[in-house]
Order: C-alpha cells, then structure tokens, then sequence
C-alpha cells in the first residue's frame, strides 16, 4: 500500500474496471497528482481484455494471458481498490451507492461499466441461456460446458444469438475448441452441431460485403447452421423459437446481441440514449453533469456516435485521465474526437483472422499471428509493471482547485504533517463521521457511544467473570471498509479462542491527514466495517479515541464475559496426548499481504485471504468447545509454530505436524518459494529452535509457512482424538471448508524440542 503522506484533498472514483480506466490507472501511476485519492469501484478483480476472449475460448491463452489483474493495477497506481458492484447514485450529495458496502463519496465520477445483452429481448428466461456478458458469468458456463463435453461427449447442440463480430468470433472459437477436445478425446466430434441465428440479412452488418461474404463461407465450410433473418423470440427449456414461429431444441444458447446500458443508470437522473447509454459531450463529460465522465461501451458520445467496440474504450483512456486532471485542477478540457474507421482483427478460431477496415479487408494466418503479437504487447502494458522507487521525496504542490474554507483546511493539514503533530481528529469530524453508526445496545451498558462521559460504564452480570483483550495494527489493504471488519475480527479472536463472548470494545485509530471531509469519510467507512463485525458478535462498541497518523491504523481493546465457574475457558494449557490438532482456516496471510505490496501476488489470491480474514471464529468456537477441546489459540502474529508452542509448553507435551494436510491460502506457496516474507517473519524464525526435525523438512516447500504471521487467521485447538472426525465435519458444515486435522498432540519426550514436523 503507497503511502503519499500528501493530505488528501480531492476523491476520483473510477466504476468498473473497463478497457478506458486500466488505461487512467497506469498514467496516474506514472504520474501521480498530489492530493488527489483514485478509487477503483469494480465488481470483478480480474478484468477481460475482449481482444483476446476468443482466443481464450479457443483455448489458446490461459485466464491470466486475457484478464487485467486490478488489484495489482490499482496498487501499482496508488489507488483504493474496492470490489464491489455500483447500484445507484446520488449526484447532489455526490455519493455512489454499492451493492454491500456503504456508500462512497466523490468528486468526480468516471463510469466505465461496460455493456450487457438485451437478453430479455428473448422473451423469457431459460436455464440454456446465457449472455456473453458479464464475462465472468458466461467464463463460469464455458468452464462447466468443457467439462461436460469432456466427461460426457455426445450429440449436443450449441447456439450462438446474434451476427456481429462478437458473435461469429466466439462461436468458431467455441467450435474450434471443443471440436479439438472431443478429438483429444477420440470421440467423433461431427456429434456437436453449431447454429448461428441473427435478426440481420447478413452477419457483421457493420463490416464490408468482402469480409461477411469471407465468414459466411467459413461458417458453411465448418458446418456452421446460419440462419439470417431469423431473430430469436423465446428459449425455453428445449430451445428457441424464431419471429417466424420456427422451433429449434438447443442445448446451450450464448447471447451475443445488441447491448444496452445497466438498468441502474435509469435512476441516475443522468440523460441516457435509446439503448440506455450514457450520453457524453466531447470531453467525455456526461451531458447532465460536468463532474461525471463516461467511457467505453457505456459512453455513447452525442457528436461522434460510433459502434460499440473495445477499440474506442481503450482509445478513451488517455482523454480521460487527462480530462479528469484538468477538471480537478480548474482548467479548460480537451475534447476528443474518435476515429471514424478502425481496424478490426477478427479471428476464426483456428489462429487465421481476417482484418477489416471500411471497404479493405485480408486474411491468413499471418494476420492472427499480428493481431496476438498487438493483443500481448497491450496486456503486457497492464502487467508488466515496472519497479516504482518507494523513496519519499520532497512532494509537489498539489495542483489541485482549491478555494476558501477548503484552503485553509487544507494548508493546516499540510502545516500539521512538517509538524509531526499525532494530534486527535476534530472532534466535530470525529463525531460526525461516528453519529451515523449504530452500534448494538446492550442492558449491560450504562453509559456507552451515545451517552458520551469520559469513559464508558459497564455491568458484569452475576455469574460471570471478565475477558480482557486488545489488538492494534496499520492497514494493510487500502480499503477502510474492508480493513475495519478485518481489525475487529482480529481483535475478537482472542475472546472466542477462549470461548468467552464478547461485550464491549473500545476503538483507537489514527487517520491520514486531509480535508474534514476526507478523514471524516475514511473513518465512517472503517468504523462501518468494524461495527458491522462487532454488532454482528453482539459486541458494543462503548467508545475510543481518533488521532490523525501518517498512515490509517485501527485496533480494539475489547471485553468479553465468560461463565466465573471458568468451565468453558479452552486455555492454552490444556493438551493432552492422545489429542489431534484441528485448524479452522488456511494459513499464508502474511506473505501474501507482502508479495501484494510487492505487486507480485495475483488479486484473486487476496481476494480469498480477504473472505478469510473477515470471516469470524465465533461459531468454530462454540463447535470445538462442544467437542471437547482441550485447549484453543487463535492464530495471529506468532504463527503456526509460534502459537503450537505456546500450548505444548504449558500443557507439558510434545505435537507432530503434517506438513501436507495444513490448509493454505492459494497463492501462499508460490509466495513464499518465490521468497517474499512477512516482515515478522525473521522474528517468528527464532523459533524453529523448538523443531525437532528441523534439518530434515527446511526443504519442504510449506516449511516456511509455519513461522507465517496471520492476521485474523482461524482456530488452532487440541480435540481428544475420538471426537475429532465429527468435530471436522461440523467445522466444515457450519461454513469453516478448509477446516483440516493437521497434526497430534503426545506425551513429552526426551528430546528438548517439543515439536516434530513431518511431510
Ligand atoms: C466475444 C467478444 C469479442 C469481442 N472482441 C472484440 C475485439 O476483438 N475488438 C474490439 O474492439 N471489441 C471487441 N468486443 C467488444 C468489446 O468487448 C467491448 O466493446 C468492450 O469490452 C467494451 O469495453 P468497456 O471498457 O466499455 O467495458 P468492459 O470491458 O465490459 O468492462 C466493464 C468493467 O466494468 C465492471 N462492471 C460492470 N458493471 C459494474 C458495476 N455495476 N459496478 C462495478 N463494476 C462494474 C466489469 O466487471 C468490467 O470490469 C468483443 C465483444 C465480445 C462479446
């Protein structure tokens, strides 16, 4: 996570991660803007290069050759990566609305969402559909229709609804590809049959007679069915019916038709087009709003109408982002003129395309073999990132428009920082961005958040004594959001790892420095985040104290109440040979969070190490202690081999450790043989002192992994030995997958060291 140490004064939010914005993202990486916040808002982390879809299809390129990794990119860029999706908007208080996250503020919007079929246009909705977009919905029903033909080849029939270039490009990549499949297979592939049906007379209406003339005799050539004016009226669960009352059964039936925009911009109050587009004027600006810009598909642009097309999603970009700039900075914009013809490359499916611009076209595979070299040399901008200097130097002024009250605000927060003043937020800020919270009331809580004393007053009910615990740390993850669910989560372990509940927290935070508005708004999302976790623990957040830091930091002290005959307590001391050792989550947190600042770990591992993280040990808690577990830890700072030794030390034993069945987060092992460590590492290192082994296993590609520091990590528990199959399998029934018996518990030995590893 970059630090700028440059107050931030002005918030550009990017929603959805479409060919225009990865464009904006690499040139405010290569030339930041003082002051100014980029946020990504997307619902997929991996975003498609449409270019290459087909032949991914075709299967000539992996997922990771055709997707552009945003989180990667948003790191690289400086920017706060949310994944979520875009609902709503509200344009007077200048706030998106998401789909599961409060909303987020901006100064200046940037939509670049893309387009979706108009698969209702069929009339119904039928299990054998499917649009092309969103991407990773059809990447998902490709998948299961290549397993399928793999594992039960037989007659099947494949529709593809709609002739443009989209269309015809990914029915002869589908065919290519599970043509070679079933030949792999030695099965007769003539058992499949494609069908090509469009309203149109003619397939690629928006090409030349040479180049649709070229497709429809390799559509015939491959045994392709067209049928031209034949739009689709209705799929049911046996097939499709024409407008002219025809019925053809189906197996499966992809939708590649004319698109239209998302019906949340309906209520946006933003001017749309026939088909739902956002209108923009020459800036890119949208014609109702000069601080919301539109791109890309989404974008339709009133003096220029062109078809929809990557090629002018990507042209886009550089406009924008300059655009964008100008806006915040109070300057006249450029405007932006489209090519009026472009080069289409559209291949057939076999590594042959054939290129089209106005009345020109060619083929061959030659052709393919240019557009592969263009396509690579394209992604290659968006992940091969080059190594940018982390050294803080002077910074520059920021350039950003500022007038009146903001000014001063924000020449006091630049004034506070050559200070290194940790002074408390403003209280008015501090309160304002808390009074929209609803922390949970409890009977026990005499005097809590909204009944502000000096402290908070608490009842311990009869019959129950305290649990005391507290947990400090910077983020990590630039989402505030995201990172105080994980902090509270992190901080409430130790009360279930003790099988206690939670009652009270009391928050300590620091936040960057910036305008009013900035950190007011970075500390209601984080306190969001936290209190969805702790209200959800019925946990009530009592209090606590902001100040304003270098970098964004949260932790809880919190209390928690446990029976005082002291029988439900699982202490660490408690092992007894004869136990197995049970671990409710994957481990790997650590170098995974290391390799992302180092921008080497792919987003979708952290996205899975995020679901991990924020999920709570409350219900494995309550599960071991039904179990009967004789002693419990959460894993957190220490590691694996850290946390292990704190319980056989005092329960007097010695454990063994199946380095194979540990549960580990995807990613995690490649991290870590690529060498990338947590910082705590080295520290947690020292220990392997208490290894028996130790020279045997260092080779071990998990060896590493034992010493990894987690944050939020899951459940490590001693269970007797007879219970700990059906204790694994309520685990993994109450939502715990990975949940895994990873080693066993026995009497103390001779040896010094009390723990064995073995492979
Ligand atoms: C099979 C096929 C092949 C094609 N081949 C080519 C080609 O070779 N050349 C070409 O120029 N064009 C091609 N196209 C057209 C091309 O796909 C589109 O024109 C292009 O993808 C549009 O890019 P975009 O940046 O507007 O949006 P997209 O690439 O669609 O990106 C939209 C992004 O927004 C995100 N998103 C969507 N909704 C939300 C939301 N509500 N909240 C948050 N995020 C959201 C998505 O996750 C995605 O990251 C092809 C189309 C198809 C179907």
């Amino acid at each position: 996570m970059k630090q700028s140490g440059q107050p931030i004064l002005r918030d550009i939010v990017l929603v959805g991660g479409g060919h225009s914005h990865v464009g904006v993202l690499r040139r405010f990486a290569m030339k930041p803007m003082p002051g100014v916040r980029p946020t990504v808002v997307c619902r997929d982390t991996h975003t498609p290069y449409s270019g290459m879809l087909p032949g991914y299809v075709a299967g000539h390129y992996g997922y990771d050759d055709v997707h552009i990794d945003l989180r990667r990119l948003a790191e690289f860029a400086g920017a706060r990566f949310f994944r979520t999706e875009a609902v709503g908007l509200d344009r007077h208080a200048h706030k998106l609305y998401c789909s599961d996250r409060p909303a987020i503020p901006y100064d200046r919007l940037s939509i670049n969402i893309g387009s979706t079929p108009k698969l209702n246009d069929a009339g119904g909705q039928s299990s054998r559909v499917v649009a092309v977009k969103p991407i990773y919905q059809f990447n998902e029903r490709w998948l299961a229709l290549l397993a399928r033909v793999q594992s039960q080849p037989g007659p099947m029939h494949i529709v593809v609804v709609g002739g443009g270039a989209g269309g015809v490009e990914l029915l002869l990549a589908m065919q290519h590809r599970l043509r070679q499949e079933l030949h792999h297979l030695g099965q007769d592939p003539n058992t499949l049959r494609f069908s090509l049906f469009t309203r149109g007379a003619s397939i690629l209406p928006t090409h030349n007679t040479a180049v649709q003339q070229r497709f429809t005799r390799t559509l015939k050539d491959r045994g392709v069915a067209l049928h031209l004016n034949a739009a689709v009226q209705a799929v049911d669960d046996q097939g499709l019916t024409t407008v002219n009352g025809e019925h053809y059964t189906a197996d499966e039936v992809i939708w590649v038709t004319r698109a239209g925009g998302a019906r949340w911009l309906q209520d946006t109050g933003l001017a749309l087009d026939d088909d739902g587009f956002i209108k923009v004027t020459d800036t890119l600006q949208t014609v109702t709003d000069p601080d919301i810009f539109a791109a890309g598909d989404i974008a339709s642009m009133v003096n220029h109408p062109r078809e929809k097309a990557g090629v002018f999603a990507v042209r886009q970009g550089p406009p924008l982002a300059h655009n964008l700039r100008r806006s915040l900075e109070g300057l006249p914009l450029r405007d932006y003129h489209p090519q009026r013809r472009w080069l289409a490359l559209i291949s057939t499916g076999d590594q042959y395309a054939v290129a089209s611009r106005g009345a020109l076209s060619a083929a061959g595979a030659w052709l393919w073999r240019w557009k592969d070299h263009i396509d690579r040399r394209f992604m290659a901008r968006f992940s091969d990132l080059p190594e940018m200097s982390q050294a803080t130097t002077k910074l520059p002024a920021s350039t950003v428009a500022l007038e009146g009250e903001e000014a001063q605000q924000a020449i006091s927060a630049i004034a506070m920082r050559c200070g290194g003043c940790g002074a408390k937020v403003g209280a008015s800020t501090l309160s304002r961005a808390l009074s929209a919270l609803k922390p949970i009331e409890r009977d026990d809580v005499v005097i809590g958040l909204h009944a502000p004393d000096d402290a908070a007053v608490v009842r311990v009910p009869a019959g129950k004594a305290m649990v005391h615990t507290v947990d400090f740390f910077r983020a990590f993850i630039d989402d505030p959001y995201v990172f105080g669910q994980i902090a509270a989560n992190h901080a409430l372990g130790d009360i279930f790892a003790m099988g206690a509940e939670a009652q009270t927290a009391t928050a300590i935070a620091t936040v960057p420095q910036g305008l009013e508005a900035k950190v007011e708004d970075t500390v209601f999302q984080m306190m969001s985040g936290a209190l969805e976790v702790l209200n959800d623990a019925n946990c009530a957040l009592v209090g606590g104290h902001t100040g304003e830091g270098q970098e964004l930091a949260l932790g809880f002290a919190v209390n928690g109440l446990i029976d005082d005959r002291m029988d439900k307590i699982m202490r660490k001391g408690g092992m007894r040979p004869g136990d197995v050792l049970i671990l409710t989550k994957p481990i790997g947190t650590g170098t995974l969070f290391a390799a992302h600042a180092q921008l080497k770990a792919k987003g979708r591992w952290i996205d899975e190490a995020l679901i991990s993280m924020r999920q709570s040990n409350r219900l494995a808690a309550g599960c071991l202690h039904r179990f009967g577990a004789t002693a419990c830890t959460d894993l957190t700072g220490f590691g694996l081999l850290g946390h292990l030794v704190e319980m056989t030390r005092p329960s007097e034993v010695d454990a063994s450790i199946n380095l194979s069945a540990l549960p580990v987060l995807e990613g995690a092992e490649q991290t870590v043989a690529a060498g990338i460590l947590s910082s705590l590492q080295p520290a947690n290192v020292r220990l392997r002192r208490a290894i028996r082994n130790a020279e045997s296993v260092v080779k071990h590609g998990r060896y590493p992994l034992i010493f990894d520091p987690q944050t939020a990590g899951g459940l490590l528990a001693s269970v007797p030995g007879d219970q700990a199959d059906a204790c694994v399998r309520e685990l993994i029934a109450l939502g715990y997958p990975h949940t895994g018996i990873i080693g066993a518990v026995h009497p103390q030995g001779d040896a010094l060291e009390p723990i064995e590893l073995r492979d």
